[in-house]
């Protein structure tokens, strides 16, 4: 069967692609390897409790609602902000707030420091350059200021202005971490995080999802769930289908991936059949890496939440400068701590809380106990349980009560995201933000790729998550769909 346009993969970007495109009047097949949609934006339930394989907010509400609305989508949608808090030895800050608060709290924190308001002048000055990528002109981002911000070391912009460590690690890092990203992802960062504000909708990301995919069918699109691409089809160069799981074959004048780049190009395609110096690049530019994600279903009456200021609390216990903490020494480490279901009341039954925590693993951690697809050795549940248990007791050091108002514990590893996210070695968050790791992938829009007919949607078809992931996911979805509209 001849379609239009294939699209392989049905989360927040491959959804966007493919409904803009059905809205439009164009014959698309959307395959997806989940027997469900939405990709990581999906949910999951346990016991009465609902989680988040992934996003659990998101920014710039007003694009996606543009986003929703480009694809004929018009209900009503509220949005609802997220706070974030850090408590670490030196400093507890509530950081999701306007820069004159945020000052206000720095400057009580460190009296010390004189340059905390040329800093934001010249930071606010910066971001109003970098802001709000989308209602421009991609060639806004080959600008050569744009390139500048992107190869300088934000640790260094800090250090003009500031000498001590906290303040420039949280400001580097909204943690405890020394900065490692560009100055153009700080900037980016900061004003997703402090202008934009970080946001939840009233149905759910899953919901927003849902939404779209009701949206796709309506417009005559045709959705296989459960069923995986193996291999995208090329003739002569161009992509001309794929072939499925199952050995069938689908031919398109257009193949769009929503898995992500490794993934399409090391997995999808031949090696033979892309250019090896794009292989390469690939190669040699890593992703975000991945982490432990534990859900909780608790009860919070045996909770004391009073440090707990914001739904997003980042901790880190213990801090000691000579020390490089091991992977499993939590107290020495930033975790995240999320008050999940103050999102969404029915995540969790009445007077019942659900909770997310989660702290940074590697993939190669977790490795050997991928013996295939959604296999593993039986060594693999106690370990994994055991992490969880040691995280909850160090979450307990800020929330007295913690562990024994557990009724519901779920671990996810690195290994959970490979084969139920479909995400390269776990990742999480689109490539390396890491400043000397710059992607050199020709670009920093990535839709459009080497292959011809073969275009790239979702987090990772972009070297930065401009607006952060979801935003940026369906961003990239529409300009796929763009781009095959105009060509
Ligand atoms: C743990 C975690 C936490 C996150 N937190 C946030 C957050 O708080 N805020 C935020 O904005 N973003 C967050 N993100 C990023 C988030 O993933 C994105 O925001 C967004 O949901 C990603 O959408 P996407 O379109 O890029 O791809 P995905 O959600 O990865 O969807 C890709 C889809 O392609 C499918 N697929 C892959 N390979 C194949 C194949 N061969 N055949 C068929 N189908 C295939 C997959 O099954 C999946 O459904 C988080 C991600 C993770 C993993």
């Amino acid at each position: 069967m001849k379609y239009d346009v294939i699209v392989i993969g049905a989360g927040m970007g491959g959804l966007t692609s493919a409904a803009k495109l059905a809205q439009r009047g164009i014959k698309v097949l959307l395959l997806e390897k989940d027997p469900h949609i939405g990709g990581t934006s999906h949910v999951f339930k346990r016991r009465g409790y609902t989680f988040p394989m992934g996003p659990m907010s998101f920014g710039y509400p007003n694009k996606v609602k543009q986003f929703l609305n480009e694809m004929g989508i018009v209900q009503k949608i509220d949005f609802y902000r997220s706070h974030f808090q850090l408590i670490s030895p030196l400093l507890d800050i509530l950081y999701s707030a306007p820069f004159p608060e945020l000052k206000r709290q720095l400057k009580k924190a460190f009296p010390l420091e004189d340059k905390i308001d040329p800093f934001f002048t010249r930071f606010e000055e910066i971001i109003s350059f970098v802001k709000d990528v989308p209602s421009r002109h991609q060639d806004y981002l080959k600008s050569d200021r744009i390139q500048a911000f992107s190869a300088m070391s934000s640790g260094a912009f800090l250090k003009k202005y500031f000498s001590h460590e906290h303040l420039i690690n949280f400001l580097g890092s909204m943690g405890t971490h020394p900065p490692r990203m560009s100055l153009l992802n700080l900037a980016l960062m900061w004003n997703v995080m402090s202008i934009e504000g970080i946001w939840f909708p009233s149905c759910g990301i899953h919901g927003m999802a849902e939404l779209i995919k009701q949206a796709f069918l309506d417009y005559g699109g045709a959705l296989r769930t459960g069923s995986p691409a193996r291999k995208i089809l090329l003739k002569n160069g161009s992509a001309e289908g794929i072939e499925c799981g199952d050995g069938q074959v689908f031919k398109a004048s257009w193949v769009v991936s929503n898995a992500d780049y490794k993934s399409t190009f090391f997995e999808l395609l031949d090696r033979e059949e892309v250019p090896e110096r794009f292989l390469g690049y690939l190669e040699k530019t890593p992703y975000t890496q991945s982490e432990l994600c534990v859900y909780l279903g608790i009860d919070p009456q045996k909770v004391n939440f009073s440090a707990m200021r914001a739904s997003h609390l980042f901790f880190r216990d213990t801090y000691d400068p000579q020390r490089t903490p091991g992977l499993e020494d939590f107290s020495h480490r930033e975790m995240e701590i999320c008050r999940w279901s103050d999102k969404m009341p029915g995540f969790a039954p009445a007077d019942r809380t659900a909770m997310v925590l989660r702290i940074g693993f590697p993939y190669a951690h977790f490795a050997r106990f991928r013996t295939g697809e959604k296999r593993r050795p039986g060594s693999y549940k106690p370990y994994k349980e055991k992490l969880a248990w040691a995280l909850v007791r160090t979450a307990e050091n800020i929330l007295p009560g913690l562990s024994s108002a557990v009724e519901v514990l779920e671990a996810a590893t690195p290994i959970s995201y490979r084969d139920w996210g479909q995400r390269y070695q776990g990742s999480i968050a689109g490539w390396t933000w890491d400043v000397k790791n710059e992607p050199a992938l020709g670009g920093k829009i990535l839709v459009v790729t080497p292959v011809p007919g073969l275009l790239m949607t979702g987090i990772y078809a972009a070297s930065e998550l401009f607006m952060g992931g979801v935003p940026t996911a369906m961003y990239t979805g529409s300009l796929a769909a763009d781009f095959i509209l105009q060509n």
